[in-house]
């Protein structure tokens, strides 16, 4: 019988691989290109099928917020705005995809609007057969939050974390790793407030109350942040186990795609 490979949900946070914090239209190139080093590091030491889902930082935040996307697309200039947004979006991709090209990972674009339609902000159909096509190329699928055609808003924005919930409730990945700028949840912003302490094991018990600790981002964010990405993940898990790491560490991403151990948050609800 043939091994079912594991199949590895990633995502690369935007405040890591963009320049989020500054409000930069700039990639972190550094972190991007270590992060492809690491998963070729990790592809070589174990077999496993990887989805990367990108956060985009200022790519779709600061456009969405400066040409007013996420509450309907009705003027000439909005749908300018969607236009730059998407093609900004893209290039988040198009620059993850060279890095990991260059390390010699076959990689295919799955860009959200190609597969994701919504209704007033909600997703209403989201097709993995993309995903499973590139997974069963060899390829890695590659996609980023973005906007998507809407039903009633003409278009509106469909975040990293959502392409992350919808994917984990149809395909089922057994790992879900969350690289971001910090080492997990904290019981306050760790940026703001030098005593957070790091939060190890999100379980049933404290859920709740961790949502309520977690804020928004300190950086625009209209998708929200660290509480918006948890609530998303509570909804979604459903048993399977998910870990936050700071992928501005190197080491952490291989560690954590290999399941080693690290200095993170795990989420088991
Ligand atoms: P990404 O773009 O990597 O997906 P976000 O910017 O959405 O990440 O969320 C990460 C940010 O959330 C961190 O930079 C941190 O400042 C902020 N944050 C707010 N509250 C918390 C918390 N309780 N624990 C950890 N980070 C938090």
């Amino acid at each position: 019988m043939k091994k079912v490979k594991e199949l590895i949900l990633l995502k690369l946070g935007g405040s890591s691989i963009t320049k989020k914090a500054d409000n930069k239209f700039e990639m972190n190139e550094e972190v991007l290109n270590n992060s492809a080093k690491e998963i070729a590091l990790a592809l070589k030491e174990k077999e496993f099928n990887l989805i990367v889902i990108c956060g985009v930082g200022p790519f779709g935040h600061t456009n969405v917020k400066e040409y007013d996307l996420n509450n309907g697309i009705k003027t000439k200039k909005q749908e300018e705005g969607t236009e730059k947004t998407i093609k900004d979006c893209d290039f988040v991709a198009d620059k993850v995809i060279d890095a990991l090209e260059k390390q010699k990972i076959k990689t295919r674009h799955v860009p959200g609007y190609w597969v994701c339609k919504q209704d007033n902000k909600k997703v209403i159909a989201y097709e993995i057969e993309e995903y499973e096509k590139a997974l069963h190329g060899g390829e890695v699928p590659i996609t980023t939050g973005i906007m998507v055609k809407d039903r009633t808003l003409k278009w509106s924005v469909m975040s990293g974390d959502t392409a992350i919930a919808q994917i984990i409730k149809q395909m089922k990945p057994q790992k879900i790793i969350l690289g971001t700028d910090v080492d997990g949840i904290y019981t306050s912003d760790p940026k703001i407030d030098s005593n957070a302490k790091l939060i190890k094991e999100i379980n049933k018990e404290n859920l709740e109350s961790v949502i309520k600790m977690a804020s928004e981002s300190k950086a625009v964010d209209v998708t929200g942040g660290m509480k918006g990405k948890l609530e998303k993940l509570a909804e979604q898990l459903n048993g399977n186990e998910a870990q936050i790491f700071n992928l501005l560490t190197s080491g952490n991403l291989e560690k954590a795609l290999l399941g080693k151990e690290l200095n993170s948050t795990k989420i088991k609800l």
